[in-house]
């Protein structure tokens, strides 16, 4: 059964003037249920997760200041737009949604979140609209769990997973994989396992093209026992923050690829959405509910 971390706290809307697009997070449960491609039963409501297992993951002066909102106006900026209490739960929450993912995903084979992604997370720092690092957070957590050895981050969001990268920069256990556009954000990028950078423009076939080159051999190598995807959709030539070019049907190919991959090598798969920053709310959350729509065709 295909489950699903969802809260309606995910779409809490942010102050006046911020136009982050928080509205996909409801816009894309409900997608998927008016068009039947799940019933209510596939989605669940995640917790809270625990201080000490964001503490794994985050150094205790910044989640402490995250957590009392006494956060540097500076730091604040940086992430993007200004704490609250609520903000905070629904990172929170998000992240045990990609844990509980994980355990899901064990029985299931793949399961997903409808928000996280926040892979801009460091450490130390929030940025780029990312808090809490919730696949971060939830590979640290598996590790510590016993339940994965090897761990495989595929990050295909549109731009570098950085936090990610400096979160396991010195864990062997955790392969971080992130193909990106060179010229997005961040301007600093932090280095990965691999990291394949795209140039502005690139198409469809170019894309699809590296990514068959390199993850087949990239899972014979690493042999991972747990795979995190992140699926941004912000590789769409609709896009107005990514410098990419895909269309809808090439992201769609590039999920089922994916997937295909994880069904073939029998590794169980946690998925989380990333960003998505067309003009148009309709193309972000078709792109998301393709990923749905793909991983449900493949997998039941
Ligand atoms: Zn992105």
């Amino acid at each position: 059964m295909l489950k699903i971390a969802y809260d309606p706290i995910y779409a809490h809307p942010l102050p006046e003037g911020h136009r982050f697009p928080m509205l996909k997070y409801e816009l894309i449960p409900a997608q998927l249920l008016h068009e039947g491609v799940i019933k209510a039963d596939n989605l669940f409501s995640p917790n809270l997760v625990s201080e000490d297992i964001i503490l794994k993951t985050h150094e205790p002066g910044y989640w402490n200041q995250l957590r009392d909102l006494t956060l540097p106006v500076k730091e604040q900026r940086r992430i993007g737009f200004p704490l609250s209490a609520r903000l905070v739960e629904r990172e929170v929450r998000i992240a045990k949604g990609t844990i509980d993912g994980c355990m899901f995903a064990f029985d299931h084979r793949i399961a997903f979140n409808v928000a996280g992604g926040t892979h801009h997370a460091g450490s130390n720092w929030g940025e780029g609209f990312c808090m809490l690092n919730d696949q971060a957070i939830a590979a640290n957590y598996l590790l510590d769990s016993n339940l994965a050895k090897s761990i495989l981050i595929i990050d295909l969001d549109v731009h570098q997973g950085n936090g990610t990268a400096q979160i396991f920069e010195n864990e062997p256990r955790v392969f971080t994989f992130s193909m990106h556009g060179a010229n997005n954000f961040p301007s600093r990028k932090e280095k990965s396992d691999l990291d394949i950078p795209l140039p502005d423009g690139v198409e469809d076939d170019v894309f699809l093209g590296v990514l068959k080159n390199t993850l087949p051999q990239l899972i014979k190598q690493q042999k991972p026992d747990f795979i995190f995807y992140l699926a941004g959709v912000d590789v769409l030539k609709t896009d107005k923050l990514g410098k990419l070019a895909l269309s809808k049907e090439a992201c769609k190919a590039r999920d089922k690829f994916v997937f295909e991959q994880c069904i073939a090598n029998k590794i169980p798969v946690q998925v989380s959405m990333g960003g998505g920053y067309s003009p148009q709310i309709k193309d972000i959350v078709d792109a998301h509910c393709n990923t749905f729509k793909t991983a449900a065709d493949l997998y039941f």
